[in-house]
């Protein structure tokens, strides 16, 4: 194995990968070498994110996999070994901040499809893919919210999901850590995606008033899934943590100087 492609030979699943976030870290994990599972509520996917996947070194599967149904993990999972023959990496990033809007104000049925996507996605895709991350000491990664552990106005549902996304972090850490799997949640900070455009258009809180030049790209936070999938660090093992902490990302770029993807 090269030192330059540290995920070679490792299979990685990461739903919501069409755009934003997910796309970013399927490029990041596919340029050091992972083979990745782009899980994708449609297809085909865009040019924009194929023509960007052109340069990588590891190989890609396209699945559809819509995390609000019960089913998504199961498929997804299959998918995956149908493809590569096993998996090592889960990247839950599928997630949804709507129904942006004062708790009294918000549909009642949009608010639980928000705990749906953002909790029960997780833990349907977490559940399909943990025998495998188990035979194979594989990694976990959730990706958590600031909003989790911090009450922003307007994102009931966001927030408490995440915080119950943080808690499910550390729940299987403590089942699974002693069985070879590495749980992360990992807070990405404020990303120029999709997401960030309807929480501007609402005007609700102090992030929706953010401009979009304070804003991180993609491929920053990218760079931390991919040092996490392939150091594991086990003094960050079911913890759910910033990417505005600054040892980490000492860490992060210490580890991206040696391995120049
Ligand atoms: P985004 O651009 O809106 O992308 C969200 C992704 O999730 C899309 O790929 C979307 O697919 C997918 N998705 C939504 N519902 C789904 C479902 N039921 N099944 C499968 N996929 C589904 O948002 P993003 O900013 O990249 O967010 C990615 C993750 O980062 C989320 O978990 C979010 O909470 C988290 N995050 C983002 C920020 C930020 O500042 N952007 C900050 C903290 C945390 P479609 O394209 O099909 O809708």
């Amino acid at each position: 194995m090269s030192a330059n492609v540290p995920l070679q030979g490792k299979t990685a699943l990461v739903t919501g990968a069409n755009k934003g976030l997910g796309a970013g870290m399927v490029a990041d994990l596919a340029r050091h070498g992972a083979n990745v599972v782009l899980a994708v509520r449609s297809v085909p996917l865009g040019d924009a994110l194929v023509a960007g996947l052109v340069e990588c070194s590891g190989r890609l599967a396209v699945v559809p996999c819509d995390v609000s149904q019960k089913d998504a993990g199961a498929r997804a999972v299959a998918a995956a070994i149908d493809a590569f023959g096993a998996l090592d990496i889960l990247v839950n990033n599928a997630g949804q901040v709507e129904p942006i809007g004062h708790f009294l104000d918000n549909d009642s049925d949009a608010w639980e499809q928000a705990v749906t996507v953002n909790l029960f996605g997780a833990q349907r895709m977490a559940r399909a893919a943990l025998p495998q991350l188990i035979a194979r000491g594989g990694t976990l990664v959730n990706i958590s919210s600031g909003a989790g552990h911090t009450p922003r106005e307007g994102w009931s549902a966001y927030c408490a999901s995440k915080a119950a996304l943080a808690m499910l972090t550390r729940a299987i850490a403590l089942e699974y850590a002693g069985k070879g799997v590495c749980s992360y949640g990992f807070q990405p900070g404020v990303v120029d995606t999709d997401m960030q455009v309807s929480i501007r258009a609402s005007d609700m809180n102090e992030i929706s008033r953010l401009r979009r030049d304070q804003l991180a790209a993609p491929a920053v936070p990218a760079r931390w899934v991919s040092w996490l999938c392939a150091e594991r660090p086990r003094d960050l093992d079911g913890k759910d943590f910033s990417i505005n902490d600054a040892a980490l990302r000492a860490r992060v770029d210490q580890w991206h100087a040696v391995h120049t993807c």
